[in-house]
């Protein structure tokens, strides 16, 4: 849409992405200038549509951000009570000890929260401060200056046709410009990945590192339900196969979060995450607490893991990326929230430090050296070395020199210094033919449901007739590369069903893009061997719809 003529309006700085990580930056700015001209995108179609968490937050961003967001109202109101780690076996489970963990692993002092609500509370913070929000309003391009520098982004284009082109009910969308653009899109964000790639801005970090989170919310017996109480596994059912574990967290109103996260450098293209998390559901230990409940909802979205040493450059001339557009999240701890405001608070000072000596569209350097040295870099320092431990040398050595070097970290070294992760998770696939096919029991329609079931219960929703937001670099990768050597992946990987490979008798198999289904994980474009899915934003509004996950 090059050559199209849009309206334009001007900021002072213009936020994509209306997670915790953008709201805390809006809000932080208005704190600091309530005449600053300050707007929030956001794809959902509501703040807090797309917002997947587990969550346990930390509050000490929001503390930092809103000292009194007790008196107003946060809705933080489930403190953790318990937390209790287990390792799994098929048939049993041994619950390892809280002493000999980090002080840094303990979650009291944290709630248990819908970080969808946390988001909507967030968001009227901010908009009575004076910021603008609009949700509805995907950014799917970037506009740039004279210079090269980022000067805005392109959003709210509506009705395409099947084809892309511009048809009699195109909406072209709007250009927002501003001093500077921040981009807290989360994992894997379409224009963060396109500022990284311009900028080179990953030139000296290690590549990121993903995981895929799948996530129910169940409504279990009341007579099971222990509000406040915090266990995560590891073990069964992945075992050797890949890393990751499970939460399950209990809410308000006899609710449980139930996730479930695999590591996406595994090697077996034959594996199946959403099937891992279906059938982790029928552990014994977990089979008992969700029987007779119900599940209500359903989500996925991958999550970062690459920590400290993958962490890209985070500013270049008129832009800076914030929260898991980094990638903030602290592995061992599976917490990203805290980082995530605290980087846009950061991102914030240092915007608006800049306007006020008149400043515009250049470096933010000062939020760079602030993330690396400041609260979130030593969050992350501490943890750097768990991911790759358990990368190369497994589960046990994760949990054993990992824990050790989270302990000397703890008191300001470490032996292992800085250890590097290698290949990226798309590498990480080895062919199909290296590997055992890995046999999944059917979904009973109680604990464990089929995929098509489970999407439905993401309430999620594209209007069919827009162009395909998941797209292919090279239409015959699919059939000719990654069905033969890797037994077709994305049928597998993908935790909403949206890739199949179609088999007619006498034909050719036919790759199909059931682009509705797909719950904005962002897990293809990360996980493709190839690298031949590129994920953007479908017409804004489209996606998820997730109630309080
Ligand atoms: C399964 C799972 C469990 C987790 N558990 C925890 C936990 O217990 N505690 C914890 O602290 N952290 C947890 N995390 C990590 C946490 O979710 C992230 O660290 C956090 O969400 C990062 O915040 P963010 O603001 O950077 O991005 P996000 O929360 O992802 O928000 C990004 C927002 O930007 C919007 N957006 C993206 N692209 C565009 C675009 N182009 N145009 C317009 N809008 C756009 C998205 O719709 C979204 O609303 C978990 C993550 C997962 C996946």
């Amino acid at each position: 849409m090059a050559d199209v003529t849009r309206e334009t309006m001007e900021y002072d700085v213009v936020i994509v992405g209306a997670g915790p990580a953008g709201l805390s930056a809006a809000i932080r700015l208005k704190q600091l200038d309530a005449d600053l001209e300050v707007v929030v995108l956001e794809k959902g179609s509501e703040v807090g549509a797309h917002i997947l968490s587990g969550a346990v937050l930390d509050p000490v961003g929001l503390d930092a951000l809103i000292p009194d967001w007790k008196a107003k109202g946060a809705p933080l109101n489930v403190p953790v009570t318990e937390d209790k780690f287990y390792m799994l076996g098929e048939a049993g489970q041994v619950r390892i000890p809280n002493f000999p963990m980090p002080p840094l692993m303990n979650n009291h002092g944290n709630y248990i929260v819908s970080m969808g609500n946390v988001c909507r509370w967030m968001a009227e913070q901010a908009e009575e401060l004076g910021v603008e929000i609009f949700p509805g309003m995907a950014c799917s391009e970037l506009v740039y200056g004279d210079s090269g520098e980022v000067k805005g982004v392109v959003a709210g284009v509506f009705g395409l046709e099947e084809d892309g082109s511009i048809g009699e009910n195109t909406e072209p969308g709007m250009e927002l410009h501003g001093k500077y653009v921040f981009l807290s899109e989360g994992v894997r964000g379409s224009l963060s990945k396109e500022v990284i790639a311009k900028y080179n801005l990953d030139a000296d970090s290690e590549p990121q590192k993903y995981g895929l989170g799948m996530k129910e919310i169940w409504e279990i017996d009341p007579e099971k339900h222990r509000e406040g109480s915090v266990t995560h596994t590891m073990g069964w059912p992945l075992g050797g196969n890949a890393g990751g574990g499970s939460f399950i967290y209990h809410l308000e109103n006899n609710q449980v979060y139930v996730g479930f996260v695999v590591h996406l450098n595994y090697k077996n293209p034959h594996l199946f995450p959403y099937m891992e998390f279906q059938r982790f559901k029928h552990h014994p230990m977990v089979a008992e607490l969700l029987k007779g409940g119900k599940r209500v909802a359903y989500g996925a979205r991958a999550i970062t893991e690459g920590g400290y040493q993958s962490m890209p450059k985070m500013v270049a001339p008129g832009v800076a990326l914030l929260g898991c557009s980094v990638g903030m999240v602290n592995v061992p701890r599976i917490k990203g929230n805290h980082n995530a405001m605290l980087s846009g608070k950061a991102a914030a000072e240092a915007a608006y430090a800049a306007i006020q000596d008149g400043r515009a569209s250049d470096e933010l350097s000062s939020y760079e050296t602030e993330v690396r040295t400041g609260a979130i870099g030593q969050d992350l320092k501490k943890v750097r070395n768990v991911k790759p431990l358990w990368s190369k040398r497994g589960l046990v050595a994760s949990l054993t020199l990992g824990g050790f070097d989270m302990w000397t970290n703890t008191l300001g070294f470490s032996l292992l210094g800085t250890m590097k992760h290698g290949k990226s998770d798309a590498e990480a696939t080895e062919p199909a033919a290296d590997h055992a096919p890995i046999d999944y029991p059917k979904p009973d329609g109680k604990l464990s449901f089929d995929r098509l079931t489970n999407v439905a219960f993401s309430f999620t929703n594209h209007e069919e007739s827009q162009p395909a937001h998941l797209k292919l670099k090279d239409a015959s990768v699919p059939v000719a590369k990654n069905l033969p050597t890797y037994a077709g992946p994305s049928q597998r990987y993908c935790p909403a069903g949206v890739y199949e490979y179609v088999q007619e008798a006498d034909k050719d198999a036919r790759f199909v893009i059931n682009f509705q289904n797909c719950v904005h994980c962002k897990t293809c474009d990360i996980k493709d061997p190839a690298q031949n899915i590129v994920w953007t934003t479908p017409q804004g509004g489209d996606g998820p719809n997730y109630p309080n996950m």
